[in-house]
């Protein structure tokens, strides 16, 4: 029974990445802080985003056949076994499982059942709003409401037994009792969810006991499964020509300093005598001075680190940079520069001269199109939040020391769809609009997600942002309905802050690794191809299988934040959507509630063309 564990490079960052508890083979885990990566690491280029989050670089961990799930020197990224409460599903005995248990290549086994049963993990864990993770004290739950003195003379703290009762249903069927001679102390799971006296562990399950600080939080407990759990904060930049080019010959080296067989000794040896050895070795050997070295080795060992990112969201000033303008100036440029990162050509949906209607009016509603046969898109995690994504953030480097952040990069294609900027203006103009527009606003300003959703609106969202955010949906949508991709499988990059004259949206594809490029999405961006499915996704918009009821609604979704858009019409799932699935709205692409749709009189173009045919 020699089972490999993997997890694709690219999911190391979204959705495994540091904080996630995933399930893989019936088994359950944790990943890591980046404290206990590997040395062994590739470094991922991407100065631009280093520079916004004020870190000094990037690194991934190397893909692997088996990642690091108990072996603790295997190259791939880390991962521990979580919950450490295991159940046998046949004796119903409970383990505490150590890391000292694991076997390599093999799964958690009873030790009381013979033929070997395998272990399945509790499905209940605990956290706080400090982003702290632990196992339900089990114990404690099944002794609370004995009194004291019984609890006290109970003899084991680990002869539990995790039942099923037939005669209950829910978790009212599921139960924890004692079998401790003379306790017999058992409680069932009806009101497990939710808040109990029971006190947080203050820390997360790869930190050692002497990390944990104080932690005063209500503990919950949820499902591991539960939406709550984790809310990672990722940072994406695209590679463009110039600006990411790295200084000359500065990667290299730093390459060759890293490959050295002197490195890893050296990074062990700090502080030590042999480390002024092993130093002029790597010196002779790879021509790196003593200032190059000595910022390696900060990085790497977290020694004498003045700065690191504590914060999920990047001040709007830091680094002075704003990525997205760069990306949409470098996007719409008219003659791109092409590099091994970057390839985008100019294109149109094929309709110029076009005078019959509906073909005419998509025509005229829609700018330019861009197709990019090449991009790359570096995806970096720098911490996360438990119980919701307003709390306390959690750097990826849970010991607050190293200054590199975990990231990935991904190659891809896409297509960038523009609107008509002066069709565009003159719709925004209109008091409809512009007051259906503003009931939205004034629930984002209200919404605890507000700081994060600015980083993307802007200060003040316009409605051109909410029109064309939900024009990617509904397009990933069609895309995948008509040519076979998976929602999952393709992203957006919304460009529609008004003040920076930006009137786009950019639909890519996002598997990571090697699998990114198929070639299929530009194609779908062809003439004449594309333009015929702007029309089926824009008639398509026009209902929505939860109608009357999606269309008439005046706030629904996450906090109020969504209009016209439900799952069954423009939702997507979660890693493809900039904004948690929120500031969406189908009446601003078809019209409804006495608001003209930018694409309104295309769909009642393309009806009447029907109904004449
Ligand atoms: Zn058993
Ligand atoms: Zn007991
Ligand atoms: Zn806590
Ligand atoms: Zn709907
Ligand atoms: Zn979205």
């Amino acid at each position: 029974m020699n089972r490999k564990l993997r997890v694709r490079q690219a999911q190391t960052v979204l959705p495994f990445g540091v904080g996630a508890v995933f399930d893989i083979q019936g088994e359950s885990f944790v990943a890591t802080g980046i404290g206990d990566w590997p040395r062994i690491r590739q470094a991922v280029a991407s100065p631009r985003l280093a520079a916004r989050l004020g870190v000094s670089g990037f690194f991934a961990a190397p893909a692997t056949l088996n990642d690091r799930f108990d072996r603790a020197d295997a190259p791939g990224a880390p991962y521990i076994r979580f919950p450490a409460w295991l159940f046998c599903g046949s004796c119903r005995r409970m383990v505490r499982w150590r890391i000292a248990d694991e076997k390599p290549g093999e799964p958690p086994s009873c030790p009381s059942c013979s033929p070997k049963r395998r272990l399945s993990p509790m499905r209940f864990v605990q956290i706080c709003a400090a982003g702290h993770l632990g196992d339900v004290d089990w114990w404690f739950w099944a002794h609370a409401r004995l009194d004291a003195a019984r609890r006290h003379s109970c003899s084991s703290r680990e002869q539990l037994r995790f039942r099923v009762s037939e005669r209950a249903t829910g978790l009212e069927a599921l139960s924890v009792s004692c079998v401790a001679p003379g306790c017999g102390a058992r409680r069932d799971l009806l009101d497990i969810l939710g808040t109990h006296g029971m006190r947080c562990s203050g820390r997360n399950p790869w930190q050692r006991v002497s990390e944990a600080v104080d932690c005063a939080k209500p503990v919950q407990v949820v499902q591991r499964t539960a939406g709550n759990l984790y809310y990672p904060v990722v940072h994406s930049a695209l590679s463009l020509p110039e600006a990411d080019l790295p200084a000359a010959g500065g990667e290299e080296l730093v390459g060759r300093v890293r490959d050295s067989d002197y490195w890893v000794p050296l990074c062990k040896a700090t502080g030590t005598p042999r480390a002024e050895i092993l130093r002029e070795m790597i010196k002779e050997d790879t021509g790196a001075d003593d200032v190059l070295l000595d910022a390696l080795l900060s990085e790497e060992t977290g020694t004498g680190t003045p700065a690191h990112p504590t914060s999920g969201v990047p001040a709007a000033s830091a680094a002075g940079t704003d990525l997205r303008r760069e990306e949409w100036a470098a996007l719409t440029a008219a003659e791109p520069p092409v590099t091994r990162d970057f390839s985008v050509r100019g294109s149109g949906l094929g309709l110029d001269g076009e005078t019959t209607e509906p073909w005419a009016g998509l025509h005229r509603r829609m700018g330019r199109v861009v197709l990019a046969d090449r991009l790359r898109e570096v995806r970096a995690l720098s911490g996360f939040s438990r119980v919701s994504p307003d709390a306390a953030i959690v750097p990826a480097d849970t010991s607050r020391r190293l200054r590199w952040l975990p990231a990935v990069e991904v190659l891809g294609e896409g297509i960038l769809l523009t609107l008509d900027p002066a069709a565009l203006t003159a719709w925004e103009r209109q008091d409809a609009v512009r007051s259906r527009v503003a009931g939205l606003r004034a629930d984002l300003d209200r919404s605890f997600q507000s700081d994060r959703l600015q980083m993307l609106t802007g200060p003040a969202l316009a409605p051109r942002f909410v029109l064309l955010h939900t024009l990617g949906h509904l397009l990933v949508r069609q895309l995948s309905f008509e040519s076979g991709y998976t929602t999952a499988s393709l992203r957006e990059r919304v460009y529609a802050r008004p003040e920076h004259d930006q009137y786009g949206i950019l639909v890519y594809t996002a598997a990571g690794d090697a699998e990114g490029t198929l070639g299929g999405l530009v194609q779908q961006g062809e003439p004449p191809r594309l333009a015929e499915t702007l029309l089926r996704m824009a008639e398509a918009a026009a209902w929505c299988s939860a109608d009357p009821l999606c269309s008439e609604h005046t706030g629904q979704g996450f906090g109020n934040l969504n209009r016209a858009a439900c799952h069954a019409c423009a939702l997507l799932p979660e890693t493809s959507c900039e904004t948690g699935n929120t500031l969406l709205d189908r009446a601003l692409i078809v019209g409804g509630s006495g608001v003209p749709g930018f694409f309104e009189p295309i769909v009642a173009a393309a009806r009447a063309a029907a109904a004449q045919e």
